[in-house]
C-alpha cells in the first residue's frame, strides 16, 4: 500500500483521534448483552468512548483463543474511530491472583520479576498482530489504593461481611445481582463463599473482595487487613479510575459474563448507586475440535506456535478476526491455509491495479466500487459483521479482474479501488508490511548496566541518552537507592 510506514517499536501507541470517515454518523449498532437486543451505539458525550476490556492474567504465555478476543477489540477500536468518534481505551493487566502466586512461588522469585516477562511477550504477540494499543493498560498492583477505597464504598453502602480476615460481597443484599447473566435468583448461595480466583460458572456465591494474606504470599496493608484484591474487584476499580463511574463500553470473552462481569456490576453499582458500563460486548470463543481452546483442556496453540510451523501472522490475524464476535470459530489448519489464500488474492489484485491498462475507466467499475465501499462499511455498522465486510470486498474484487480481462477498466478505476482497499486495510490490516523493532527483557537489563557504568564514570550525558531512547521505545525506568527497576509504559 501506498504511503510512509510508521516505525514500530514495542506496541506502539495507536492513534487516538478519529482518522477515518471524517464526518460523525450514528449509524453504527452493537449487540448489547445487557439488554440482549442490538442497540445504536453512541459514546455518552457524544465524542470520546469510553471503552474498558479485561486484560490478561500474565501467568503464561497466552494462546490464540485469548487473541480473539483481543482481536476482535482491535477491529472494535478501528471502527469506533472511523465513525467519527476519539476512544479512551483502558486494558487492564492482571498482575497479582491465585495463578501467579503459585508460579512465582514455584519459580522462586518475587511476582513482579514473575510477571515481567509475560506482559513482555503479550505486548509483542499484539504488536505481531497489528491490534492497537489502548490508550491505558495499568496493572492491577498500581491501583491497590483505589481497590481498597472501593471497598469502604461497597462497605458503606451495606453488602459487605468479613470472615477470618476476608471481606466478601454478599449477593443477596443486593437486588440487582444477576441482572447482566439474567441468572435465577433461587440460584443464588448467600453466605456460601468463593474466594478462589477461579471457579464454576454456574454456582453463584459470595466472593472475594479483599482476600486475608496467607503466610509467604505477597499482602498490602489496608483498614481490612493485610491482604489483596479480589480479581473481580480489580477491574471494577481501576475502570473507574479511569473512565468514571458510567462509561460507555466493557468488553471481554463470553466466559467472563459469569461471574466475572456479573460481580464486576455488582461491587461498581451497589458502591455508586450509577449504572456501570453502558453496553457489555462479549466475544464467542475460539473452539478446537468443538471444545474451548483453553490452557486447562491442553488443546491450545499460541502465536508462535503457529508462526514456527510457517504460518505468517497477517495469516494468522485474518483468521482470528473474519468470523463475525459473536459467532464461534473453529480452528483449523484448513481454515490458516484458506486465511492465507485470502490475502494473497487481495495481494495479487493490488499488483494487478499498478497496471498497465489497455482498457479505459468504465462508469460501471466505477460504481461497483463505490458499491462495495458502502457495503463494505454497513457491514461494520451492523455489529461489525465483519464476514460480510470480507464479502462485499471480494465479490467487488472479482468483478473488477472480470472488468479488466474485458478492457472496461482504466487507471481511474484502479484509483478508487486502491481507495477501497485501503478501506479494508485501515480495518483488517493485513496488507501492509511492518518493521518491529523490538525491546526485549535481556536487551533492557544489558542497557540498564551500561547506564549504571556511565554514571558511575560521571558520563551523564551517555546515562540521560539512555533513559531517552528506552523512553522512546514504551520503557520506563526507576531509580532508587537499591538501584534500578523498570517497567513497559502504560
Ligand atoms: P484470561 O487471561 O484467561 O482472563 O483471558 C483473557 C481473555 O481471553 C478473556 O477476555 C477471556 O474471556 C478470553 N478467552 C479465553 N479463552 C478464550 C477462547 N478459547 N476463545 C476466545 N476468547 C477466550
Ligand atoms: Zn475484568
Amino acid at each position: 500500500m501506498a504511503g510512509p510506514r510508521q516505525r514500530r517499536t514495542a506496541w506502539n501507541p495507536a492513534p487516538r483521534y478519529n482518522d477515518g470517515y471524517r464526518e460523525r454518523q450514528v449509524a453504527f449498532k452493537l449487540y448489547n448483552s445487557l439488554s440482549r437486543r442490538i442497540e445504536a451505539f453512541e459514546p455518552a458525550d457524544g465524542e470520546t468512548v469510553r471503552m474498558y476490556s479485561c486484560g490478561p492474567t500474565v501467568y503464561n504465555h497466552v494462546h490464540i483463543g485469548n487473541l480473539r478476543t483481543f482481536a476482535f477489540q482491535d477491529i472494535l477500536r478501528r471502527h469506533l474511530r472511523q465513525s467519527g468518534w476519539n476512544l479512551l481505551h483502558v486494558m487492564n493487566v492482571t498482575d497479582v491472583d491465585d495463578k501467579i502466586i503459585a508460579g512465582a512461588a514455584l519459580a522462586g522469585v518475587p511476582i513482579g520479576e514473575y510477571t515481567r516477562k509475560y506482559v513482555e511477550a503479550f505486548f509483542e504477540d499484539c504488536e505481531r498482530l497489528r491490534l492497537e494499543r489502548p490508550e491505558k493498560i495499568p496493572a492491577a498492583t498500581e491501583h491497590i489504593t483505589d481497590m481498597v477505597r472501593l471497598v469502604d464504598r461497597i462497605e458503606q453502602a451495606g453488602h459487605t461481611y468479613q470472615i477470618d480476615g476476608s471481606t466478601y460481597f454478599r449477593i443477596a443484599s443486593w437486588k440487582d445481582y444477576g441482572k447482566l447473566s439474567r441468572l435465577d435468583p433461587s440460584g443464588i448461595r448467600s453466605g456460601a463463599r468463593v474466594d478462589a480466583d477461579e471457579y464454576g460458572k454456574d454456582d453463584a456465591r459470595d466472593f472475594v473482595l479483599w482476600k486475608a494474606s496467607r503466610e509467604g504470599e505477597p499482602s498490602w496493608d489496608s483498614p481490612y487487613g493485610a491482604g489483596r484484591p479480589g480479581w473481580h474487584l480489580e477491574c471494577s476499580a481501576m475502570a473507574m479510575a479511569y473512565l468514571g463511574e458510567t462509561f460507555d463500553i466493557h468488553t471481554g470473552g463470553v466466559d467472563l459474563q459469569f461471574p466475572h462481569h456479573e460481580n464486576e456490576i455488582a461491587q461498581s453499582e451497589s458502591a455508586t448507586g450509577k449504572s456501570f458500563a453502558r453496553f457489555w460486548v462479549h466475544a464467542e470463543h475460539l473452539l478446537v475440535e468443538g471444545q474451548k481452546m483453553a490452557k486447562s483442556a491442553g488443546n491450545f496453540h499460541t502465536l508462535r506456535d503457529l508462526t514456527e510451523r510457517g504460518y505468517s501472522e497477517d495469516t494468522i490475524r485474518y483468521l482470528l478476526v473474519s468470523t463475525p464476535h459473536r459467532k464461534q470459530l473453529n480452528f483449523t489448519y484448513d481454515g490458516l491455509r484458506g486465511a492465507a489464500a485470502a490475502i494473497e488474492r487481495l495481494r495479487n489484485f493490488e499488483r494487478r491495479l499498478g497496471g498497465p491498462f489497455v482498457g479505459s475507466d468504465s462508469l460501471a467499475s466505477s460504481e461497483q466500487c463505490g458499491h462495495a465501499r458502502s457495503q463494505f462499511r454497513d457491514a461494520l455498522d451492523d455489529d461489525l459483521n465483519t464476514a460480510g465486510a470480507l464479502g462485499a470486498v471480494f465479490e467487488y474484487v472479482r468483478s473488477a479482474h472480470s472488468a479488466m480481462d474485458r478492457e472496461e477498466f482504466g487507471p481511474g478505476n484502479a484509483v478508487e479501488a486502491r481507495g477501497l482497499l485501503e478501506a479494508f486495510d485501515s480495518i483488517f490490516e493485513v496488507l501492509k508490511p511492518v518493521e518491529i523493532e523490538r525491546v526485549s527483557a535481556d536487551e533492557v537489563e544489558a542497557l540498564i548496566r551500561e547506564r549504571a557504568t556511565a554514571r558511575k564514570d560521571r558520563d551523564f550525558e551517555r546515562a540521560d541518552e539512555i533513559r531517552e531512547s528506552l523512553a522512546k521505545r514504551g520503557v520506563v525506568l526507576r531509580d532508587s537507592p537499591s538501584g534500578t527497576d523498570w517497567n513497559y509504559a502504560t
